[in-house]
């Protein structure tokens, strides 16, 4: 008897239909065109783009994508034409599709737990050398599975406070002081270069959260008697939603570099992670309204859709609605398709207070976290996708009027 494993259908790709970039719609005319009975993510291509330009410019160091927070080709290409030409991966997933997409693209393996098949093939296939790690364990996988040679970047991601991040990311990665003082002896004795990482939280809205743990890696190499060549100081940069405006991107780069500059005074190389920062304005997902109840809209959208993040984080998306009128202003909560009753979102979103059946409603900010977090649960595995040129439905400070070649 012989047994064959089985790769599992993937959640239904998004149907894709794109115009030509001069001729791409608005999202009112596209939804008097298609009338769509599924959710449509609207992609904004010149948004990301420009995030991606004006992200940098604010940076005093090299501006890394995390690909997990969106991976949809046309996001990347965007990207890449805002100038992005490094990108942090985490799966041979992502591994793959940046290196098919971009051959000559930089990557680094941040994911400091890696199957030992992954570190293998990135290094010997696909010619990585930067690799993240927060335990000896997984030092004594790379050392055995990188074929001998000595050209490694080693980074070690340390754990930092929660600070003033939406998300914490600290729970499941990051060594803790002594353990990574101990890394990073570790890591240099093998390593052509060292690094240390760390993430503060995603969605972080306060810059002196990434003062602290610049600090915090300098006390690690301080106590290591390490001299670090890099200093990655991870995502978590934030975007506007309806009830969080964040200091504009320029404050974020501008205390980050005197943060190092004071904390390193003899010079390292910087780099940043941003995955919400680049992508989340860069889509929004439309949805249709199948029953109004009791201040609750059933939608064709959920949070087994684009939308956890609207159910237990409780982000608050910006939404329109794309009808005109007169009605005034009032809070709605939104179910989703699925069966689940955990499918609930509780905003508030506000709406016009006669909003019915058959209504669209546009939800905003869902370029990040949102389309990479589809299931097919429950069947409602189909959305379209389309590039629109409206702008983003909120403007994170900073991003406007970043310049974007034509
Ligand atoms: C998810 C992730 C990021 C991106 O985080 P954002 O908060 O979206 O900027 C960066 N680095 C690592 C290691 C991550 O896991």
């Amino acid at each position: 008897m012989s047994f064959k494993s089985r790769f599992r259908a993937p959640v239904s790709p998004l149907r894709r239909s794109f115009d030509q970039p001069s001729h791409r719609p608005t999202v009112a005319a596209m939804l008097r065109r298609d009338q769509p009975a599924e959710p449509v993510h609207c992609l904004r291509p010149q948004v990301v783009e420009r995030a991606a330009v004006a992200f940098r410019a604010a940076f005093p160091g090299e501006t890394m994508y995390a690909v997990k927070c969106n991976p949809e080709p046309a996001v990347l290409r965007a990207l890449w034409k805002g100038g992005i030409r490094a990108f942090d991966v985490a799966s041979m997933g992502e591994i793959r599709l940046i290196r098919t997409m971009f051959p000559q693209a930089a990557m680094h393996f941040m994911h400091p737990v890696k199957p030992r098949a992954a570190i293998r093939a990135a290094y010997q296939e696909f010619g990585i050398r930067t690799f993240a790690l927060d335990h000896p364990d997984e030092l004594a996988k790379i050392r055995e599975e990188r074929g001998g040679a000595g050209d490694l970047t080693l980074v070690v991601r340390i754990a930092v406070p929660k600070g003033g991040a939406a998300y914490d990311l600290s729970g499941k990665f990051g060594a803790a002081f002594r353990p990574a003082v101990d890394l990073l002896v570790a890591a240099r004795a093998v390593a052509a270069r060292v690094g240390v990482t760390f993430h503060v939280g995603s969605q972080c809205l306060d810059p002196q959260a990434y003062v602290r743990a610049i600090e915090l890696a300098s006390k690690v190499a301080l106590r290591a008697g390490v001299r670090l060549d890099v200093l990655d100081v991870g995502g978590g940069f934030p975007v506007a939603y309806p009830d969080q405006v964040p200091p504009p991107v320029d404050v974020f780069g501008r205390t980050i570099g005197e943060a190092v500059a004071r904390w390193f005074p003899d010079g390292v190389e910087l780099h940043a992670e941003p995955g919400r920062a680049l992508v989340a304005g860069g889509a929004s997902v439309v949805v249709q309204v199948d029953l109004v109840r009791d201040g609750m809209l059933f939608v064709n959208d959920g949070i087994y859709g684009a939308l956890s993040d609207a159910g237990v984080p409780a982000f608050r998306f910006p939404v329109r609605l794309m009808r005109a009128s007169e009605a005034a202003p009032a809070p709605f909560g939104l179910f989703g398709p699925t069966c689940d009753s955990a499918d609930r979102m509780n905003g508030p979103f506000w709406l016009p207070a006669d909003v019915r059946e058959g209504d669209y409603v546009e939800i905003g900010q869902l370029g990040a976290y949102g389309g990479a977090l589809r299931t097919a649960f429950n069947g409602f595995d189909r959305a379209r996708m389309v590039e629109v040129r409206d702008p983003p439905l909120l403007e994170t400070p900073g991003y406007a009027d970043a310049a974007v070649a034509a």
